[in-house]
């Protein structure tokens, strides 16, 4: 006879509340324990942002050291951590298998809009983007992205940053090309962790195939869709993805989302000299934000270090703004936020070995 297996460990976190339910129910009833056991673990989980299972303290100890023996909490663990000066937080997260990942915490009037990554990486390769030119490595699992969200807010929580009122999954990755565990986790996030549907927002490239999924859904998630250019062949040089889903399908696709989940979707527009500025744009820009009742963000590109461009001048978005403005677009500036330690979009990543050597030596 060889030595046993190893026993396969299920992650609580990777399961949704109803799995979550079915998976402990089993486990106590095998052990003669009250169905209330379960509820003690949920509250721990969803409530107490338990990290692990000595945690539980209102469980007897013989059934916390049987958890421990079936399930595991795989949270992953915060391996540094750096605060803007405008108060931006991003945290770089060592997973299981000794990936890196990074989220951002972005504090605004009376909102805490946490920003999650999706993937180890991400395959798109945009031109424009940190991230994309690191190439893809691996799906994150449903625990691992819901993982973010409870590190982030027990963080967030302990350093009076008050609660994450908004997620946003523009981190690292394609969310919309996770198939396995977005909707996992857009699932748990909003009935296990109480966050509101229209409080999370999915940005995409254009992955149809996840569009068409996420309009199928009851709840009203947002939708924003990373646009970048209104004409197509402009936006293949900057969206590789583009290739496969061409801009008219994406938007049939956009338009189709909007009537299932009746929400208005955003369109997102990273402004860069010289490349995607030109006024000439604005016409056709801004025809398909009307013809989608779409709200635009206009956001400067945020350099990164594969190539030369620099965001567009100033007063080159106030115009594309106030022209679109009074096309009747609704448009708003998105102001970059914590440049200054890499956490801006498209620059997770960037620079984050450096500095863990940085931090290590
Ligand atoms: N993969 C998804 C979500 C992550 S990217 C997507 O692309 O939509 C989040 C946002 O940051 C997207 O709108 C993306 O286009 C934008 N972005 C990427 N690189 C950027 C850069 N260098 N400067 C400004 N925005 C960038
Ligand atoms: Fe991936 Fe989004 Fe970056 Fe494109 S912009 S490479 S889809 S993370």
């Amino acid at each position: 006879m060889g030595a046993s297996p190893t026993k396969v460990r299920h992650d609580l976190l990777s399961m949704t509340p109803e799995k979550l339910r079915l998976s402990l129910g089993e486990h106590f009833l095998k052990r003669g324990q009250p169905d209330y056991r379960i509820g003690q673990v949920e509250s721990w989980l969803y409530d107490g942002l338990a990290n692990d299972f000595t945690e539980m303290t209102d469980l007897p100890q013989r059934e916390r050291r049987g958890l421990q023996d079936a399930f595991e909490i795989d949270q992953p663990f915060a391996k540094l951590l750096q605060v803007s000066q405008d108060g931006t937080a991003k945290h770089l997260w060592l997973l299981k298998d000794g990936e890196l990942i990074e989220s951002v915490l972005i504090p605004a009037d009376r909102r805490l809009t946490l920003c999650i990554s999706s993937q180890v990486g991400c395959a798109m390769g945009c031109t424009f983007c940190a991230t994309g030119w690191g190439g893809f490595k691996r799906q994150l699992t449903a625990g691992e992205i819901v993982g973010q969200y409870r590190a982030s807010q027990r963080w967030a929580r302990e350093n009076e940053y008050g609660p994450i009122t908004n997620i946003v999954f523009m981190g690292m990755g394609e969310p919309l090309a996770n198939r396995r565990s977005l909707p996992t986790s857009l699932t748990t996030l909003n009935q296990g962790y109480k966050v509101g549907a229209r409080r999370i927002t999915i940005s995409t490239v254009g992955f149809i195939p996840g569009i068409v999924a996420l309009a199928k859904r009851p709840e009203q998630f947002g939708l924003a869709l990373s646009l970048h250019s209104p004409l197509p062949e402009l936006r293949s040089q900057l969206i590789p993805l583009e290739l496969r889903y061409p801009l008219p399908e994406v938007l049939q696709a956009v338009e189709d989302f909007k009537k299932d989940n009746g929400r208005r979707v955003t369109l997102e527009y990273t402004m860069i000299e010289g490349v995607n500025d030109g006024l000439d744009l604005i016409d056709p820009l801004g025809e398909i934000a009307l013809q989608l009742h779409a709200f635009v963000n206009l956001i400067p590109f945020n350099p990164i270090p594969q190539n030369e461009w620099t965001a567009s001048k100033r007063a080159r978005i106030q115009e594309f703004a106030d022209r679109l403005k009074k096309k009747g677009v609704s448009v708003a500036v998105r102001e970059t936020r914590g440049r200054d330690i890499d956490a801006a979009c498209g620059q997770l990543k960037a620079h984050a070995f450096a500095q863990l050597e940085k931090t290590n030596s």
